[in-house]
């Protein structure tokens, strides 16, 4: 019925195009096949089917009023059209097509979900099988009954044409409902034979024998008895899909809440899963920055010959240790130390074993200064310079000389090293104050000063300065 509506209105749409072109000048071919669709049109509301399904919906009205309302547009002549506002008609009769195929849709309750199909179906099984029921009992027990009588009033007679329709109508719309089962529910398709064919074979004859009994007649062709088996067949019949119905009905529609359930438990499992590994990942990423982070951090930090901190970690260090010391009490020591004739022991054994040279001095430093608070740095090519706290400057020069013995104690061969013969080292060593605002610039000036007065004095010693 909706498609035909559809169809209605395209046609409409075009009558109006039409008639709006033959308003201003006269073509034959035009007004031809205007009144063609026009005709199509009118022709269209007196299908039989047509006319069924609005009477079925109630709906026999609404389309009447519509055919009128055709009618008198129809009727208008083109020369007419201007003053008639035909524009105007045609959208009224345009929104009233439109409000009946809404009509319709509501009214032939077509619901295109499958889930309130389901529900809708049994709905129709829970009202109307019992009623279809119910409607054949009464056709059974006033049939046997006017059979034994063998007369009928004609209140008696309208009545049983009453339950006769009734059969009828229902039996009709609860296969509608199946039909839109089926149409929108294809998983629903197979297990959907509610009504069996034979239910019309049994129906058929009933309806007949009903009719039959309108004539007095005819009568004596059917035993009261085999009215009721005939009739009491039927309700076995319906009973039966009714049963079956409603029980697979439920049972599919607690499967498919189950299945969303699932569904749902799937989602939340799923979304679980996703945020735990996006947890994860960030977290092995964050490891991994922050791994890397330190790595670069320190690398920063490092001289990449000899592994030592660099002059740019002494820079940050030297405060610190200040402030340390200042308050945890003792005394911090700073030592410059430089290599004695570097230069000519780069150009007797090349840079490459000058490189490795300075790796071994390095080292031992790095084994002296071991304790919490004791530092070394590579603050230049061959210059390095070392942070460490002592009680007393005694213990102090004893314990930074132990570096001076310890290279010397490498025994690397120099023979320009006069007249040590090996590498050995210089040194300046100083007190830092104890004041806060001590500035580095003055105290490398002050060590570096110790280490000149210490090369100054024939290498391989350390001068500390007070
Ligand atoms: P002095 O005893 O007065 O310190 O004499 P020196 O020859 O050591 O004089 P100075 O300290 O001025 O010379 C530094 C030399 O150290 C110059 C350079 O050849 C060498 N040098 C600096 N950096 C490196 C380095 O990274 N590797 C090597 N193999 N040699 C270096
Ligand atoms: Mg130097
Ligand atoms: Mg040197």
């Amino acid at each position: 019925m909706i498609n035909l509506l559809y169809d209605t209105l395209t046609d409409l749409q075009k009558i109006r195009g039409y008639s709006q072109i033959s308003q201003w000048e006269q073509h034959d071919k035009i007004n031809e096949h205007l009144k063609q669709i026009k005709q199509q049109f009118l022709d269209r509301f007196k299908n039989k089917q047509w006319l069924y399904e609005t009477d079925n919906l109630h709906l026999q009205s609404e389309s009447e009023h519509l055919i009128s309302e055709a009618r008198q547009l129809f009727n208008i002549k083109p020369s007419e059209a201007v003053e008639r506002k035909t524009f105007n008609l045609y959208s009224n009769l345009i929104t009233d097509i439109l409000k009946l195929m809404q009509l319709t849709a509501d009214n032939s309750n077509l619901i295109l979900d499958p889930e309130l199909d389901t529900n809708y179906l049994i709905d129709v099984l829970a009202q109307q099988v019992p009623y279809l029921a119910e409607s054949v009992g009464r056709v059974r027990g006033m049939g046997s009954g006017f059979l034994a009588k063998k007369e009928i009033t004609a209140d008696e007679r309208e009545r049983l044409h009453n339950f006769q329709a009734a059969i009828l109508t229902r039996i009709e719309s609860i296969r509608d409902a199946q039909d839109v089962i089926i149409k929108t529910s294809s998983n629903l398709k197979n297990s959907f034979h509610l009504l069996p064919d034979k239910l019309d074979q049994f129906i058929d004859p009933l309806v007949n024998k009903c009719l039959l009994l309108e004539d007095e007649a005819d009568c004596p062709d059917i035993s009261p008895e085999e009215f009721f088996r005939l009739a009491t067949q039927v309700i076995d019949l319906l009973s039966s899909p009714y049963q079956t119905g409603i029980v697979l009905l439920t049972s599919k529609l607690k499967a498919r809440q189950t299945q969303h359930l699932l569904q749902g438990g799937f989602i939340f499992f799923g979304t679980a899963v996703a945020i735990a590994l996006m947890l994860y990942f960030n977290r092995a990423f964050f490891l991994y920055d922050q791994k890397l982070h330190g790595e670069m951090e320190k690398l920063s930090i490092t001289d990449q010959l000899t592994g030592l901190y660099n002059r740019r970690h002494f820079h940050n260090v030297f405060p610190r240790e200040l402030r340390n010391t200042l308050r945890h009490g003792g005394q911090l020591y700073l030592g410059l130390l430089d290599v004695d004739n570097f230069k000519l022991y780069n150009d007797k054994y090349g840079h490459p074993v000058g490189d490795q040279a300075l790796k071994h001095i390095a080292m031992v430093m790095n084994g002296i200064l071991q304790r919490a608070g004791d530092y070394c740095f590579r603050i230049g090519g061959e210059e390095f310079c070392f942070l460490f706290n002592e009680t007393d400057d005694e213990k102090a020069k004893d314990f930074a000389d132990r570096i001076r013995q310890e290279i010397e104690s490498l025994g690397i061969v120099h023979e320009k090293n006069k007249p040590y013969g090996v590498v050995t080292i210089s040194f300046g060593l100083i007190r830092i104050p104890e004041n806060l605002n001590c500035n580095l610039e003055q105290v490398m000036t002050k060590v570096d000063e110790a280490l000149y007065m210490a090369k100054e004095a024939g290498r391989n010693q350390y001068v500390y300065l007070d």
